[in-house]
């Protein structure tokens, strides 16, 4: 809900037909979602590559980094999260307008925001993909890249996600992805074939 008032929206003079048409791109965004090290990032970034090689204009938001600017306001409260998913739902919204694949990688544990995020994009008639990064949380744990699970686990970080704090899993996401059981390049290779089923990219 917006605080200010008087506002109203002012549309531009050219469709988006025009600018996806001016620039040979289709916007989207693909929202990876999963626990802490489930892969998020790791995948995200193997993807962005996979898709640059073919020219496919991309860009990816990553939790960690919106942290240090945009969201450098946020902690990791229930509401600060939801602000925090608010916030990149809104960015990637724009980004897909502009014309951009998408990538965000934030663990997003909570469905009601997640929701939202794709609520904001259907309003304004773009896709959105749920990419379920179903890692379980033995193999998270036992990666542990930044040392986050032991510190929780020691009470040095309260509400971590998947310790003392839920994380609610996709019940309908568009795709579901098995880092545990597979490597980095078979999830990008099916994130890649994701994109060409729905048309996103062309067929290589
Ligand atoms: P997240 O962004 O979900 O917090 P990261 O991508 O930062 O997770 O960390 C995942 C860790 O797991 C990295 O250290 C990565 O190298 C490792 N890893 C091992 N196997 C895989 C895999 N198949 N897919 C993704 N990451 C993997």
């Amino acid at each position: 809900m917006s605080k200010a008032t008087n506002i109203h929206w002012h549309d531009g003079d050219i469709t988006r037909d025009e600018r996806w048409g001016a620039l040979g791109c289709k916007g989207c965004t693909l929202w990876f979602t999963g626990l802490s090290a489930s892969g998020k990032s790791t995948i995200a970034c193997a993807l962005e590559q996979a898709l640059v090689n073919r020219k496919v204009n991309c860009y990816r938001l990553d939790g960690d980094n919106v942290r240090h600017g945009l969201n450098n306001n946020l902690g990791f409260s229930a509401d600060d999260r939801a602000e925090n998913i608010r916030r990149i739902g809104e960015v990637a919204k724009l980004f897909a307008d502009a014309g951009c694949v998408t990538l965000t990688s934030f663990i997003s544990p909570y469905r009601a925001d997640r929701d939202k995020a794709r609520a904001t994009h259907d309003a304004g008639k773009l896709a959105f993909y749920e990419i379920f990064v179903d890692t379980p949380i033995e193999v998270c744990e036992q990666r542990d890249p930044k040392g986050l699970y032991k510190k929780a686990r020691a009470g040095q970080i309260k509400g971590f996600t998947g310790i003392d704090d839920p994380y609610e899993a996709p019940s309908k996401p568009e795709l579901v992805l098995k880092p545990a059981d597979y490597d980095v390049a078979e999830a990008v290779r099916r994130c890649v074939a994701f994109l060409e089923d729905k048309g996103v990219i062309k067929k290589a």
